[in-house]
């Protein structure tokens, strides 16, 4: 239950705010309004405004309270990223979730944080040193801390795909696969577990199928088994593959 809901107008109230026990942060509030758990205070984060996505040189700087559908129409969100975004959930939760919130809150079936994962998304945490997670740093652990941006990298090569038994349902396998002007290649899966998981990031794309086969060796769950996610996962690699050297 929701004992005290807070709106700060600045950074530094909101810190103030949030290190008071059982306080969190509130981003679009579509988990946090159905808290069951201990009472808690909120702190909404929609004064701070953080709501703003910004092209920065070669990267997109995605507030933490950008909504969902916000960055699914911003003409500067990749395509492939926009197909994840609308499997992850519909339009009236989109238009409501917040990037940040659907991070923190994300299992392994997210599109949108698989997506994530492949393109090393950067989480800007609003501490004084400004401190740079990397995503697949914050995911295993999920520590503490106030996401006010998230940062990608846009002169990349990106494509996602995925397997679902209807269009709009979420994925039983999805497929997110980055590549850097360098070579560098990385890829995550999803569509199971407590979290995506990333299968490779390596000089080159060499392997990927093995290390996709490899990442789904435990993907059994009551939607799929781990031998159909395995065929699946080096079917759509190979299509992510196609497409970026298209
Ligand atoms: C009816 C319903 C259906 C749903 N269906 C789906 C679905 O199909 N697919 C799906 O993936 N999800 C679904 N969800 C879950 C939910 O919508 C998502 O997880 C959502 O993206 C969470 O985002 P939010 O901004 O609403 O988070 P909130 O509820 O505001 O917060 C979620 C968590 O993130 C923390 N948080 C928020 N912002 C920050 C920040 N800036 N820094 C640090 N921590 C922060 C909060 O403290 C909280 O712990 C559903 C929810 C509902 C209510």
């Amino acid at each position: 239950m929701i004992i005290a809901y807070h709106r700060p107008r600045s950074l530094e109230e909101a810190q103030a705010l949030l290190a008071q026990p059982n306080t969190r942060p509130l981003g679009g509030g579509t988990v946090l309004a159905r808290w069951s758990g201990a009472p808690i205070a909120v702190v909404d984060l929609q004064a701070l405004g953080w709501n703003r996505i910004e092209l920065r040189g070669n990267e997109l700087d995605v507030g933490a309270t950008v909504t969902l559908q916000q960055l699914l129409e911003s003409g500067s969100c990749p395509p492939a990223l926009k197909k994840a975004i609308y499997l992850e959930m519909p339009l009236n939760l989109r238009n409501v979730a917040t990037a940040a919130g659907t991070i923190v809150a994300c299992d392994g079936r997210s599109p949108f944080v698989t997506a994530l994962l492949a393109l090393d998304a950067k989480l800007i945490l609003a501490d004084e040193q400004e401190t740079v997670l990397p995503i697949g740093e914050y995911l295993p652990f999920r520590p503490a801390g106030l996401i006010c941006r998230i940062v990608l990298p846009m002169h990349v090569r990106f494509a996602f795909e995925h397997a679902s038994r209807t269009p709009s349902d979420l994925p039983l396998l999805c497929v997110a696969l980055t590549q850097w002007m360098t070579g560098r290649t990385r890829i995550a899966v999803g569509g199971w577990g407590t979290s995506p998981a990333l299968a490779m990031d390596g000089p080159e794309a060499s392997g990927y199928d093995a290390a996709v086969y490899n990442a789904c060796y435990h993907a059994n769950d009551e939607r799929a088994s781990a031998e159909y996610r395995k065929e699946i996962a080096m079917a759509l690699a190979r299509r992510c593959l196609a497409t970026i050297e298209a």
